[in-house]
């Protein structure tokens, strides 16, 4: 079957068992400073599971865009890919285990409605319990799953396996129900039971996999079983009961209102239905490949280039959707992973012997593949072609160069200077480093890039070629405008606020800020004035490198939920006299930890003439506003 087809199967199939279809949600989450992409179904949902009534009812089904930058590493295997779709269907106090699990039984193997997999094909896992928390097994999905084997003529044998150890030694058994403990079956966002904080809601899990019918590969453990990484088993889904609540006491008890939530991956399940494991085989991917093969002279099933392959299909696919959605290449957070993904791309197509420009070719199709789901995707071809060229066009010739450099180096692999000198990001020479065998001082390398960021500040136009380095001077000045707004805010609307999220381009900066209430046109003005007002003070700037401990005493304002090294730059700003090496913290305005880089006086934030204006105040999420703001 092709995706479309899975996809609408599926989504037509809970239509007709009373749920609504929802849109997927944006790649980029609306509400959520705190992560930079949508990466589950789950996510987007997490209100509503946590109770709050859902407008489009208790039964919900839809596919979710996810992107999920941790498994970029991973990308090269048969079945991971950063970006995918996740199929979900919710109950949100509505239906429970009995409906859920013989529904999606009944979605794998019908012919007629569903995907008409073989039911022999089908394994599943279930929650054997948690000794720690005294949490009991799951045994009424073990009875659930029993009885709709057996329907197909199948005798479902439950193995107890606890570990995935545990698994490696004693494997199949004739099983094909496999327990395991709290580390595998258990959902909270705690992780498992003993960990989840009082009146964090948990509960087991089932998960389905497809036997593809590989040999083991014992280099994964002695034996295989479903939850063994060799090949044989692929995860496609994973149903989840959101059934107890933590007591004070330690103990749980049953929520009143129970939830389901389903995940499982749209290619992964196009792969069980052409019963070949490889998620890049499937449809979607068809045009990106035959043009990577005309124009690399390999074939996809080349040993030595099949890595390649994937990388450039799964990025490139990952990129258009993002510029489609929005995103464009850069230097930080999302723009900078979307980078990240083009960069790739070229590196593979060259060590494919891909030397002309190839990107914007292969990105072509995922248009037209995707053309009903997501329609958006083909809107922006122009825009995906053109950023992709010209990314392209960059890239290329740091990455020219900057290989030739490292082969000179040898085992003696500079990555400081391949970045300072040739603009070639530090975690490309990474990778390549470690696909050679030679070890970087990663410690090493990150003095020295934060020495010379330093260095770099004191000029504030100075530029490196395509490098992390490279901030337009209009982004450093509205870094240093951040830092005046937050404390503005805080002098305004009282101690109380902070920081939740920020994201800055050469256009706008944006805060995302804890307080309740909109703010009223006259607050609006007077924040606006408090820092036009030290725009013309013409207040320093200093940058000190402090323990972590010393800048927290000094009141250092620091981001909720970031995590800082030992050592930390703090950005004060004013007073008027203070200079390099003599910051006089306790007089300044505004302290913060903060890599920068910033301007060297509040004054250059009003060159030409120019005023820092408040163009949008709004809600972000519950307690969380959001202004944007602007020089102009
Ligand atoms: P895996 O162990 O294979 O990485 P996971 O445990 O991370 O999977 P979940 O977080 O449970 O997976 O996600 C739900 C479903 O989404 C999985 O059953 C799988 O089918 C799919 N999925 C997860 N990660 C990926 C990925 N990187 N590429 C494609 N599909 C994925
Ligand atoms: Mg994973």
């Amino acid at each position: 079957m092709t995706v479309s087809d899975v996809r609408k199967r599926y989504l037509d199939f809970f239509t007709k068992r009373g749920h609504t279809v929802i849109p997927s949600a944006p790649i980029v989450p609306e509400n959520d400073p705190t992560t930079l992409f949508t990466s589950s179904g789950m996510q987007p949902l997490v209100p509503y599971l946590l109770g709050q009534p859902h407008p489009a009812g208790t039964r919900l089904a839809d596919s979710q865009m996810s992107f999920r930058a941790e498994d970029i590493e991973e990308v090269g295997d048969n079945r991971h890919t950063t970006f995918f779709e996740m199929l979900g269907n919710w109950s949100l106090g509505d239906y429970f285990k009995r409906e859920q699990l013989s529904w999606l039984f009944e979605y794998l193997t019908s012919g007629a409605e569903g995907l008409g997999l073989d039911p022999q094909r089908l394994y599943v896992t279930v929650f054997d319990g948690d000794k720690e928390s005294g949490m009991n097994a799951d045994t009424e999905s073990v009875e659930i799953w029993k009885g709709l084997f057996s329907e197909k003529g199948i005798e479902a044998k439950l193995v107890e396996l606890g570990t995935e150890e545990r698994g490696n030694e004693a494997g199949m058994q004739n099983g094909r129900i496999f327990s395991y403990g709290a580390r595998k079956n258990w959902w909270s966002r705690a992780g498992v039971p003993s960990r989840m904080p009082t009146g964090e809601i948990g509960g087991p899990d089932s998960e389905v996999f497809y036997d593809f019918g590989l040999p083991h590969d014992e280099r994964f453990g002695k034996e295989c079983h479903p939850n063994c990484d060799c090949g044989r088993f692929i995860e496609i889904g994973n149903s989840v009961f959101m059934q107890f609540i933590k007591n004070a006491d330690g103990t749980f008890g049953e929520l009143p209102k129970r939830n389901v939530d389903f995940g499982g991956g749209l290619e992964r399940l196009a792969a069980a239905t052409r019963d070949n494991p490889d998620v890049f085989l499937i449809d979607v991917f068809d045009a990106a490949r035959g043009i990577l093969e005309d124009r690399s002279g390999k074939s996809y099933a080349d040993p030595s280039a099949i890595r390649s392959f994937r990388i450039i299909l799964d990025h490139l696919r990952a990129a258009s959707f993002m510029l489609a959605s929005g995103i464009r290449p850069g230097n930080s957070e999302q723009a900078y992973v979307l980078r990240r993904l083009i960069r790739r791309s070229i590196r593979e197509a060259d060590r494919l012997g891909i030397k002309e420009a190839v990107l914007a070719e292969v990105a072509e199709g995922f248009g037209a593949a995707y053309a009903e789901a997501y329609p958006f995707v083909r809107a922006e071809a122009n825009l995906i072609r053109e950023e992709l060229e010209k990314e392209e066009a960059q890239f290329r010739k740091t990455l020219t160069h900057g290989l030739r450099e490292l082969e000179k180096m040898g085992a003696d692999i500079d990555a400081f200077t391949l970045f300072t000198t040739y603009g070639f990001p530090v975690e490309l020479t990474e990778e390549i480093a470690g696909e050679r065998g030679v070890k970087l001082d990663r410690q090493a390398v990150q003095v020295k890039m934060e020495e010379h960021q330093a260095r770099s500040r004191a000029g504030a136009a100075q530029k490196f070629a395509g490098g992390l380095a490279d901030h337009a001077e209009q982004t450093v000045r509205y870094h240093t405008a951040h830092h005046l707004l937050l404390k503005a805010l805080q002098m305004v609307l009282g101690p109380g606020v902070h920081q939740r999220g920020s994201n800055i381009t050469s256009e706008r900066l944006r805060i995302d800020f804890s307080y309740e209430a909109k703010m009223t046109p006259v607050q609006i003005a007077e924040v606006e004035n408090i820092v036009n007002g030290k725009i013309a003070e013409a207040l320093p700037i200093i940058r000190t490198v402090m323990n972590k401990g010393d800048a927290e005493k000094l009141g250092a304002e620091h981001e909720f939920g970031a995590t800082y090294p030992e050592q930390v730059s703090v950005y004060s700003i004013g007073p008027k006299d203070a200079a390099d090496g003599d910051p006089r913290f306790t007089e300044a305005f505004s302290l913060e930890f903060c890599g920068g880089p910033h301007v060297r006086n509040t004054r250059e934030l009003g060159a030409g003439g120019k005023h820092f204006k408040i163009i949008k105040e709004e809600a972000s999420s519950a307690g969380i506003r959001r202004i944007k703001a602007v020089l102009e």
